[in-house]
């Protein structure tokens, strides 16, 4: 999309409802173009602006939600505290070529008397889903209404959170729900850490210290991929970041790329996972592994 001098970040159409939502869409298909959805909790950067970028390759118009979903999110985490700021998302979503931000109030997606749940399972058993048993569940939620409410050709989301994509392509096959899933690989800050909208938790000592997180993976897949053992790599990403000044792992992980199960040995293309706190932030990662040989 070409700006002319005129526009400003006020130009992007914000919905709130529903209604508005569809009729939107419904506008749009009439004149015969296609829609990408991409989901998003806000607080924009620009791995998010890469979903959009790629929802532009991959259909006529882009509508981005920006919604903190309650849902997903058990009581002691930071729900309260996630940043927003959708003046800023607006502007941004606008220079990417974003068409429409589709930011519904929690009463708008959660009315009174609200009582239906989604359970997951496969892809969303362990690694996050155990230490967080909330999440996936909610984001079934709020991901199959937005699914519903947009019924776009395609969704686009990011690989940095590589269970959830699992999670999501999973149900969207098991409900028919008639929606191309599309992952984006990680986008990074050029010291290699993944961008999160957590990061702003991080102080700039936390910071300096955060991408050996992703040192870790990408040099212990490198290693998997030559034959080395997975237990003893498994065990030197968990001393690497360690060392580095990571405060508790919840988890390092090998599993399937495609299935999600764990796996001891990479003889089919497989996905390295990681949790671990950094101060404040509790920051996730993963990379690829090629089987060896
Ligand atoms: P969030 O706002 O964190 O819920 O993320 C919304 C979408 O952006 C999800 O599909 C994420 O996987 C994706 N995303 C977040 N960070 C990145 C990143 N660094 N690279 C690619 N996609 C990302």
């Amino acid at each position: 999309m070409t700006l002319t001098a005129a526009q400003t970040s006020s130009d992007l159409p914000i919905l709130r409802t529903v209604e508005d939502l569809r009729a939107q869409v419904a506008a749009w298909r009439a004149q015969g173009l296609t829609v990408a959805l991409v989901p998003t909790m806000g607080a924009l950067h620009d791995g998010h602006l890469g979903l959009v970028r790629r929802g532009r390759e991959l259909a006529d118009r882009v509508v981005a939600s920006v919604f903190v979903n309650p849902t997903q999110f058990a009581p002691h985490e930071d729900f309260d505290r996630y940043p927003r700021d959708e003046a800023g998302d607006s502007a941004k979503l606008l220079s990417a070529g974003c068409h429409t931000l589709y930011a519904p109030t929690v009463r708008a997606m959660y009315p009174e008397g609200f009582a239906t749940a989604i359970s997951v399972g496969g892809p969303a058993e362990g690694l996050c889903g155990a230490f967080r048993p909330q999440m996936f569940g909610g984001v079934a939620l709020v991901v199959t209404k937005l699914f519903l409410q947009a019924l776009p050709d395609v969704a686009v989301f990011g690989e940095k959170d590589y269970q959830q994509l699992m999670v999501i392509r999973r149900f969207t096959r098991d409900l028919d729900i008639p929606v191309r899933v599309e992952g984006l690989p990680t986008v990074r800050e050029v010291d290699g850490l993944a961008m999160s909208s957590r990061n702003a938790y991080l102080s700039a000592e936390e910071r300096a210290r955060a991408p050996e997180l992703h040192r870790a993976l990408t040099a212990a897949a490198e290693a998997l991929a030559r034959g080395a053992e997975a237990e003893g790599v498994l065990t030197g990403i968990r001393s690497r970041i360690s060392e580095a000044g990571f405060g508790a792992i919840d988890y390092v992980e090998l599993r399937d790329a495609a299935t999600l199960e764990p796996v001891t040995a990479v003889v089919r293309p497989a996905r390295l996972l990681a949790a671990a706190w950094m101060g404040k932030a509790r920051l996730i990662d993963n990379v690829p592994v090629a089987p060896a040989g």
